[in-house]
């Protein structure tokens, strides 16, 4: 499952962010929109961010500037909160953006 890894690193989320993603995806533990309905109000929703436990917590009550300050090394072609859905798609797909 390593396209969520991938998919992670194409949106330059935190790798702690992604870390927790990717091991509660992989051990079944919750489905990313589980993950989501944790905090429906958080301002990373639809945005492809899954916060680890640490930055949920932090970010509480925060904006989505908060949250793209987070963000680093980030290959998508568009800048955050926003994405391309057939970028994303191609990502997940590895056809591009697969090696950096
Ligand atoms: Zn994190």
């Amino acid at each position: 499952m390593t396209h969520w890894r991938k998919l992670g690193e194409h949106f330059g989320f935190p790798t702690c962010c992604i870390d927790n993603f990717v091991a509660m995806s992989n051990a079944g533990l919750m489905t990313g929109r589980e993950m989501v309905a944790r905090d429906p109000q958080g301002p990373w929703i639809g945005t492809g961010f899954v916060p680890c436990h640490a930055h949920l917590e932090a970010l509480r009550g925060k904006t989505a500037a908060d949250v793209a300050a987070l963000i680093s090394n980030r290959k998508h072609s568009l800048p955050f909160p926003h994405t391309d859905d057939l970028e994303v798609d191609n990502v997940m797909r590895g056809m591009a953006f697969a090696t950096s």
